[in-house]
């Protein structure tokens, strides 16, 4: 099962990318979590990831492609993947497309996780993210049981750096220019599928699961 998360930043395609991992038995595989892993270990990509992660950007199309493609070739991902965070521009899409062409597989849904900008504002200020394990936390929503402590590995949760205000609108500019015309090109493919992402998680999950299972 192959399957791609779609929706703002901040929609909640991580959440749910990890719920459906756990519950389809496929590889959680987000770019923005490789990216912050190598920005913590320093390496020469991270160094050249963050000063656009930092504004708000979108890392270039030849780097972002290059760490995907590395990605689902590793053989946990023989069988599926939820990909989170990944294609976030038509150029990104053609050349996933393309790949999987080549091997005589596609894309099984893409997942429109629907939230509005008023939401997502709100809802960035508030998330917490622990930087060693990548688990994802939000003050009023989804609080770890200890504040400021990771429930998983017992690292201290930080709000990251492009959550801040400033950078958060300019993300929502990015969204809408560069990635929401994602949503008519899986259309046009018959793979999209749209979720209410306003609702409890769990209930976004009920919708999510009653596509995947239908
Ligand atoms: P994305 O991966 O799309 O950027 P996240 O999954 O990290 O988004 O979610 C953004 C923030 O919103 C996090 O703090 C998360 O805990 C919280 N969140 C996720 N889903 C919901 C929901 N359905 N209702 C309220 N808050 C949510
Ligand atoms: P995320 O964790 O998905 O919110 O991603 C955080 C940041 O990483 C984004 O704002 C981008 O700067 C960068 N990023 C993650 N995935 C991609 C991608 N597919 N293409 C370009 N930049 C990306």
């Amino acid at each position: 099962m192959k399957i791609i998360m779609l929706g703002a930043p901040g929609a909640g395609k991580g959440t749910q990318a990890k719920m459906i991992a756990d519950r389809y038995g496929v590889p959680h595989v987000s770019t923005g979590d490789i990216f912050r892993a190598n920005i913590k270990n320093e390496t020469a990509l991270g160094m050249e990831a963050k000063q656009y992660m930092d504004k708000g950007l979108l890392v270039p199309d030849e780097l972002t492609v290059k760490i995907l493609l590395d990605r689902v070739a590793q053989e946990d991902c023989r069988n599926g993947y939820v990909l989170d965070g990944f294609p976030r521009t038509i150029p990104q899409a053609e050349v996933l497309d393309e790949a999987l062409a080549a091997q005589g597989e596609r894309i099984d849904y893409a997942i429109d996780v629907d939230v509005p900008d008023e939401n997502i504002v709100r809802r960035m200020g508030g998330r917490r993210a622990c930087l060693s394990c990548g688990a994802t936390y939000h003050i009023e929503h989804v609080p770890p049981k200890k504040e400021g402590v990771c429930d998983v590995c017992g690292q201290p949760l930080v709000l990251r750096d492009d959550d801040k205000p400033e950078t958060v609108q300019n993300r929502l500019n990015v969204y809408h220019e560069q990635t929401q015309p994602l949503i008519d090109f899986y259309r046009k493919k018959g793979v999209l599928k749209t979720v209410d992402g306003t609702q409890d998680m769990n209930d976004v999950f009920a919708a999510i699961t009653a596509v995947l299972d239908a």
